[in-house]
Order: structure tokens, then sequence, then C-alpha cells
């Protein structure tokens, strides 16, 4: 087969076989296609996109690229979840060890951060000592015996979608639907689980900015899944402007905790118990939702979410001060107040300058080795709705280095549009696709 004629049918919008897809990305994967004609065949992809067909073949081939994880040693319905990614999105943080302390079985792999938004895994090294580098005998051994374990997501997993993902990265081709969708799904796909949940952002600080977009991404990913046999959901979570209060890797963490001890923010235990009862139904637990999400909210209750997530921290190494004292996650040394631009009610945030501004003072990476400083981050103290005089702040900075905190006082000022006119509080949950 010719790799130019490949690239040729999907310029001129024709569908690509089965096999044509297959030949282009093991050939790509063995080093026998050069960078230069990928890079144009996913260019292609992003202009003309891809038929449903052609996106599962894709996502089979990315998926078989690499590993797949075996977790039928696990007992019990292993539900995955995922979130195309947020600012403040700290929902997998939270959930997981309020769904392990249900009983249903938590293995859950997670990535690092890339651009604005933050990884589960960045997140889970602020705690000092925690492993997210374990290997997958241990990985299943966490959760036969603790219930969950969370895990850095293996080099041997698709290794199809790495080498995309960082191509993609660089030639303006992420924000692609066929792309994001199979990317995403060959990696739920190769990590094992049964069934998968899919928590799809939509806003101002989310890849996908429009509903109608946020519900084809879900809606293409839902299919490939059921073509697995996998029953597969997604929910479409607002994310117009940050979840919680805090936004940064150490800070997320501390608001886990404080979330787990029963003192959440409204959005997030929102967000948490709707997709909690999801996957509690998804896992088999009940179909009756309502009593789905009275059962996650009884496990921050009576602390037994906080205490699966101090056996977790246990298990994989990380010291457990910091959950009796989480204030300790937040441990940069200057806090810069930023103030409302004007008085009136809170519009719009812009909430992908957020993560920007936190990538900019180190807490974020722009290469995949990049060091971060977990400590780096953001209180958002007003949000969509809010009343604010000028005088009132609106955002705090935490930084480690002043001069780079105060430069981003007026960018992130600017990120808030204020105005005369009353709003509503925003929903935290816009659509739910089955
Ligand atoms: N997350 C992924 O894993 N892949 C994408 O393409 C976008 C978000």
């Amino acid at each position: 087969m010719d790799p130019n004629e490949i690239i040729r049918k999907k310029r001129d919008q024709e569908e690509l076989t089965k096999d044509e897809i297959e030949f282009f990305i093991n050939e790509y994967v063995k080093g026998n296609i050069p960078d230069y004609q990928a890079s144009s065949l996913l260019m292609a992809i992003y202009l003309n996109g891809m038929s449903q067909s052609e996106i599962s073949f894709l996502t089979n081939v990315m998926a078989h690229s690499g590993k797949i994880v075996d977790l039928s040693s696990i007992d019990g319905i292993k539900v995955d979840k995922h979130s195309t990614g947020g600012i403040g999105d700290k929902v997998t943080l939270v959930l997981m060890p309020l769904i392990a302390a249900c009983g249903v079985p938590v293995a859950k792999m997670s990535g690092r951060g890339l651009g604005y938004t933050q990884g589960t895994i960045d997140k889970l090294e602020s705690i000092e000592g925690f492993k997210t580098d374990i290997s997958t005998y241990d990985f299943i051994q966490n959760v036969k015996s603790i219930g969950i374990s969370i895990m850095c997501q293996q080099e041997d997993i698709a290794k199809a979608d790495k080498l995309l993902y960082a191509l993609r990265d660089v030639t303006s081709t992420v924000e692609s639907i066929p792309l994001i969708a199979s990317s995403i799904m060959s990696k739920k796909i190769a990590a094992g689980s049964d069934k998968i949940l899919l928590e799809v952002a939509c806003g101002s600080g989310a890849f996908m900015d429009t509903i109608d977009r946020a519900r084809l991404l879900a809606q293409t990913m839902v299919n490939i899944g059921k073509q697995y046999g996998k029953e597969t959901m997604a929910i479409i979570t607002n994310m117009d402007q940050p979840l919680g209060r805090y936004c940064g890797n150490g800070l997320e963490i501390m608001e886990t905790i404080n979330t787990l001890n029963g003192n959440g923010e409204e959005d997030v235990i929102s967000v948490c118990t709707v997709l909690g009862a999801y996957m509690l139904k998804l896992a088999g637990v009940s179909d009756n939702l309502g009593n789905n999400m009275r059962l996650i909210k009884s496990k921050i209750d009576n602390k037994e979410g906080l205490i699966k997530f101090r056996e977790l921290l246990l298990r994989q190494g990380g010291n457990t001060y910091c959950i009796d004292h989480p204030e300790v996650l937040n441990k940069a040394k200057f806090k810069i107040p930023v103030k409302a631009p004007n008085a009136g009610y809170v519009h719009e945030i812009n909430s992908k300058n957020i993560g920007h501004a936190i990538v900019k003072m180190g807490g974020g990476r722009l290469k995949k080795e990049d060091p971060i400083d977990h400590s780096v981050g953001i209180e958002v103290l007003k949000k969509i709705g809010d009343f604010v005089e000028p005088d009132d702040i609106i955002l705090n900075i935490y930084c480690n280095d002043e001069r780079l905190g105060n430069e981003q006082v007026r960018f992130l000022q600017d990120s808030y549009i204020v105005a005369q006119e009353k709003v509503d509080k925003i929903e935290e949950v816009l659509d739910i696709i089955e």
C-alpha cells in the first residue's frame, strides 16, 4: 500500500478502508512512515473528518498498538471513568475513593497534564512519597487488597496514541473530534475495564467549547464503546468556569481532602454525585439513580471516602499527614490577590486563561518532559452570577516567583467579564448521552 495514496484519499474526502487505516498506523508506529506523512494525514482528517466506521477502525488499531491490560482477575464489574479535561476538575480524585467505598473496584489509569489542563497523576504527585509509576502487577494487587489503585498510564499502552498525540500537539490538529475520540477510546479499551463512563467537559475551559461539539464528541465515543461491547455513557459537564475553589496540583489535592471531609464546594459535590450515580449504575449496584446519589453522599458524610483515600495513600507510599492537615499542600511562597475589573455581576470567565496562567507560573507543562511546581495555583473566589465591587478579590494567585505571579494579575483580571445585568448561576451537568 502507498501512504501517499491514503493521504490523497482523505484529502479528497474519500472514505478510508479498515486495511488502509491499519496499514498506515502500524507502519507509522514501526517507523516506516515518516512524521511528515503522518502529519499530512492528521491534517486531512482534521479538515475532512471521518465516518463512524473509520473512527472505529482507527481506535481499534491504536488500542492494539500496545499492551491490553487484563483486569479479569479482579472480582466485580470494573468501570473506568475518563474526563476530557477541564480547569479545576478534581472529580476523579474525589469520586474514585467514594466509588471504592461503595464496594465497587476502582482500577484507574490516569494521565499527566499537558497544556492548560492539569492531570490527575501530577496532582497525586503533590503528595509526598506517593508513587504513581507502579507495575501492573502491583496495580492489580492494590485493587484486590483495598479496592482502589491509581497509576500513571504506562508507556506501552496505546503506543500509536502517544506518537500521534505528540504530533498533533505541534501540528494544530488536537481539536478534531475523530482524533480526540480515537485517542481517548483507544486508551480506555487498552486499559481493560468492562464499562466506561466519560465526562465530556464543555465551555471556555475545555477542548469542546459548544454544546453541539461536546454532544458530537460524546456520541462518537459512546458509539465506539458500544461497538466494542463495552457499555459506555457520557456526561457533559459545564466548564464555563473552573470547578470548585482551587486550580493547580497541590491545591486541588487539598480541596479533594476537604471535600471528602465534608467541606466541599457545591459544584464539585453535584458533579461527583451525578457521575457517581451513573458509575454505580454501570457497576450493577442499582439502577435507581436517586438512591445511588444518596449512597455517594453518605460516603462523604460518614467519611468512608476519606478513609479509602488514606488507604490509597498508605498503599502507594504517600505521606498521610496531609489528610489531617490538608493546609500543608498550600505551600507557595506568595499569595497575590486579583481584584474585580469593575462592579456588577460576573458574566463570563475565560477559564482557559486560568489554566494558562498556572502553566506560565510553572504549575503545568508545555512539553511532556517539563518539570512542574506542584504548589502553584489559583483560588477562585467569584463565579458566574456573583455580584462584585471593584475592590472585591475575585482570585488569589499562589506562586513561588513573585514577578511571574504579578505578570498574571492583569491577564487574569481581563479574563473576567463583569456587567450590570444580573445572570443566573450555571448548571453543572448539561446533558447525558447513553
Ligand atoms: N485527551 C486525550 O487523551 N486525547 C485527546 O486527543 C484529547 C484529550
